[in-house]
């Protein structure tokens, strides 16, 4: 808004742009960084990329001694070279149109002046908006990589009337209103009409595109694939990107976590202690005979593998005790179970050496120590409760399932590469054992864990049988004494009547 006459000035004020019509200055973008990690040329063929991180990969893996870091900016380096769509982006504006999906970061005022003028030179114009679309990916597809043709509709440009300055503002996308009060002119500014602001004029139309979405194998859930520039067009930079968000559907037998597979069966005792072979077949159709090792026994799985963290520390409790002679690390206002475990296994004490922490009057001490260290130190203490964390070794032996090495999914930057198959076993126990084969069975079984000390027969020693029953329908034949007082006419469902003393 101006006040006062017209100044001389006023159109390149408001709309004549920088001096020279064009843009400063961008900065310089390294686009060449990534093809140096991985010791390629620029114009390296994906093969080589592919073969060039190969080789890196392995070598300065850290399960082999190399370096974390170096290791990293491989992975980061193939995981751009190694994407047709992010490799263009990264070639046209350096990592940080990869990371921040190209256009960002530009000089506004740039963008505001440069409107209707074209673009300038290698600078990059603004971007459209991104399509983003789900596709639904099965398991089988993710194990073997696939690719799904797909048609959209997009809005582009017609390229034959291409596009025009608005006639109608000049390029600006809005008009200036002179109004005058007096002695007064007031400088009004309106959105154009002709063009809705744009600056231009030109004509779209919707066409159809088939695109090729590649599933590349052992890709994540929410894993997205790029198509470049390939969203509606806009007049005044460049398309945004179609992108495709995968979503991976349940499947009836296999669950995935990570790279590995996990699949339930039943067997019975019998296969659990003597051993069966089983018919498995992958999710990319190949038939599997699943051995056990001659002699190995499989034990149930007491826990979810599935669940949540299986993997977190697990803690052994002791009553009315103490560690005094182990010196305190660290002290916590509380005695809330969980933020102390919280805090040793993920929270500010991780990596700290904590073997065992003291819970007392509402204040919890954390000492360090290895468990052993722990448990000799532990001494009588009233009110005090100790938790000594589990020796991990010991805990990991009570996690071991069965599995199939290198039967899982592949890995979405190595497929050279697998996770690992493993299976639950549920062992369904006989009902009963003829009586006759007991004594075989012993035998082959191995000594007893509980042996009595009472004989039948002894004095004062009742003799009572183990029987099998539903602790549900048990515990619904219990009524609480309150209710017989409440519902007197009831007559209930039989068992013992308490009365209630009434005065
Ligand atoms: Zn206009």
């Amino acid at each position: 808004m101006f006040f006062g006459g017209l100044p001389p000035g006023f159109e390149d004020a408001f709309g004549g742009g920088m001096p020279g019509g064009g843009r400063g200055p961008r900065k310089q973008v390294d686009t060449t960084k990534l093809y140096d990690v991985l010791g390629v040329e620029k114009n390296a063929s994906s093969d080589q990329i592919k073969k060039a991180y190969r080789k890196l990969a392995v070598k300065n893996h850290p399960d082999k001694g190399g370096d974390v870091e170096a290791f990293k900016e491989i992975q980061k380096a193939f995981d751009i070279l190694g994407d047709d769509a992010k490799r263009e982006r990264y070639d046209q504006g350096g990592e940080e149109a990869v990371d921040g999906g190209g256009g960002g970061g530009m000089d506004p005022f740039a963008e505001m002046m440069g409107r209707g003028r074209g673009r300038a030179g290698a600078s990059r114009a603004k971007k459209g908006e991104n399509m983003v679309h789900p596709l639904k990916v099965t398991l089988d597809q993710i194990m073997k990589g696939s690719s799904r043709t797909l048609r959209l509709t997009r809005k582009v440009i017609d390229k034959q009337k291409g596009v025009e300055q608005c006639s109608s503002c000049g390029g600006r996308g809005a008009k200036i209103q002179t109004i005058r009060m007096g002695p007064m002119i007031q400088q009004v500014q309106k959105t154009c009409d002709a063009c809705g602001g744009q600056g231009m004029m030109y004509r779209q139309e919707k066409r159809q595109e088939t695109l090729e979405v590649h599933i590349p194998k052992g890709a994540p859930d929410g894993h997205k694939v790029h198509f470049s520039e390939k969203a509606d067009e806009i007049p005044d930079g460049e398309a945004g990107d179609v992108v495709f968000v995968l979503q991976e559907q349940p499947h009836p037998e296999f669950k995935r976590k990570g790279d590995d597979l996990f699949i339930e069966r039943e067997i019975s005792l019998s296969e659990a202690l003597c051993g069966f072979a089983m018919d498995l077949t992958t999710l990319d159709g190949r038939k599997l005979l699943i051995k056990t090792e001659p002699g190995e026994v499989i034990k149930p799985v007491a826990y979810d593998p599935l669940g949540e963290a299986p993997e977190s520390a697990t803690w052994s409790v002791f009553e009315n005790s103490d560690c005094p002679s182990l010196e305190n690390a660290a002290v916590a206002e509380t005695e809330d179970l969980a933020v102390c475990k919280k805090a040793v296994s993920k929270g500010q004490l991780k990596g700290k050496g904590i073997g065992c922490f003291v819970c007392r009057n509402g204040k919890t001490v954390f000492k360090q120590c290895t468990t052993e260290q722990a448990m000799e130190a532990k001494a009588p203490s009233s009110g005090a409760t100790l938790y000594v964390l589990q020796d991990p070794e010991a805990t990991k032996d009570t996690r071991m399932m069965m599995a199939v090495k290198g039967e899982g999914l592949p890995r979405l930057k190595a497929p050279f590469e697998s996770g690992n198959l493993f299976i639950k076993f549920t062992i369904e126990f006989p009902t009963s054992i003829s009586v006759a084969d007991l004594p075989a069975l012993k035998k082959l079984l191995g000594p007893p864990k509980i042996v009595a000390k009472s004989k039948e027969g002894d004095d004062e020693v009742e003799v009572v049988n183990l029987t099998s029953m539903d602790p549900v329908a048990s515990f619904k034949e219990y009524q609480p004494a309150e209710e017989e007082h409440e519902d007197e006419g009831g007559g209930g469902g039989g068992g013992q009547r308490v009365q209630c003393a009434q005065q």
